[in-house]
């Protein structure tokens, strides 16, 4: 009996990568809002996977998670910049990597990859009528970042944006209370957990329930008013080689593409526009569709030659 068991796996193992194209075929046949959710899970799954903690704590996460988690595996990108302000250096590791991802793919990572995007989509689903804000408030991103995650940490020397923030609650502060009451050790617990509960714990408890609360009334409040890692990955929107196309003759009012958006975006009137999470739902509306990101290369190319002085 023992002998087949090495056999066995070898076999399932083979069995299982011989069925990869067929799963990605029927991948691909998937509606979009269907992968996009397939995805999001998995990487949600990746984002909370602690035993890859050891290799990747280091490492600044695609999305706003916090570094407090016990499960986390990666480092939070805002509470790094904090740090970095705090202690004056420069975060040249960390903007080389936002620049990157913002460059590649602009604000994909929020469509796809972010765990609390995840989550507010999941509570958009409890009411399906909505409020629909001031395209303004979108400013918030920026007013979030450069004050409270960049001037207020300067000057006072305290992470501000952590201290308040609703994923910090969610996935740190509640997890480390809670087990702290029911006497459970989890990876990381700070040594006196429950000494942490004060006004500032109770402040951010009122500001997580009023996300939670705003996310069931308005479509992810969150991302479009507060997330400074929204504003930065938003300033890549106009030159990431993620771009969608409007072909304005194509398009139709018969759709209303903004109703099937997540962030209220209506495609067809600015498709650079930094709200956009380029969750690729619109492209099911006529006329508008994913730019070939070869096309956008060779345009650059084709821009800096002719800006390139001629030779004589
Ligand atoms: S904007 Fe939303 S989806 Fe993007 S990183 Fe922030 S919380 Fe996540
Ligand atoms: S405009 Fe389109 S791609 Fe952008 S968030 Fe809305 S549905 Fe998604």
């Amino acid at each position: 009996m023992r002998s087949t068991e090495p056999f066995n796996l070898t076999y399932l193992l083979i069995d299982k990568i011989a069925a990869i194209p067929y799963h990605y075929t029927m991948f691909t046949k998937l509606t979009t809002r269907t992968k996009r959710l397939y995805v999001q899970i998995a990487a949600t799954v990746l984002t909370f996977s602690y035993f890859l903690a050891p290799v990747l704590k280091y490492i600044p996460c695609p999305t706003l998670t916090c570094y407090a988690c016990p499960l986390a595996v990666f480092a939070c990108p805002i509470g790094t910049l904090q740090h970095f302000v705090i202690i004056g250096v420069f975060p040249f590791f960390l903007l080389g990597i936002l620049f990157l991802i913002g460059t590649l793919v602009g604000r994909w990572t929020c469509g796809y990859l972010c765990p609390f995007g995840l989550f507010q989509d999941l509570l958009a689903k409890i009411r399906r009528k909505k409020f629909v804000p001031p395209s303004w408030l979108g400013w918030g991103r920026y007013v979030s970042l450069f004050g409270v995650a960049i001037i207020i940490p300067a000057l006072t020397h305290e992470p501000w944006f952590s201290k308040l923030c609703p994923v910090g609650t969610i996935e740190a502060g509640i997890p480390y209370v809670t087990a702290a009451l029911l006497k459970i050790k989890l990876p990381g617990q700070p040594f006196d957990a429950l000494g942490m509960v004060g006004n500032l714990f109770w402040l951010k408890i009122f500001l997580l329930a009023l996300t939670i609360g705003a996310a069931i009334y308005i479509k992810r409040p969150f991302c479009r008013f507060i997330c400074p890692l929204g504003g930065i990955f938003g300033m890549f929107s106009r030159v990431s080689l993620l771009q969608i196309k409007v072909d304005q003759y194509q398009t139709s009012d018969k759709v209303d593409c903004k109703k099937l958006c997540p962030v209220d975006m209506d495609i067809t009137k600015n498709p650079i526009s930094a709200d956009c999470i380029r969750c690729l739902q619109c492209t099911n509306c006529p006329g508008v569709k994913l730019e070939n990101p070869n096309k956008i290369i060779n345009s650059t190319k084709a821009s800096v030659k002719t800006i390139l002085p001629r030779k004589h």
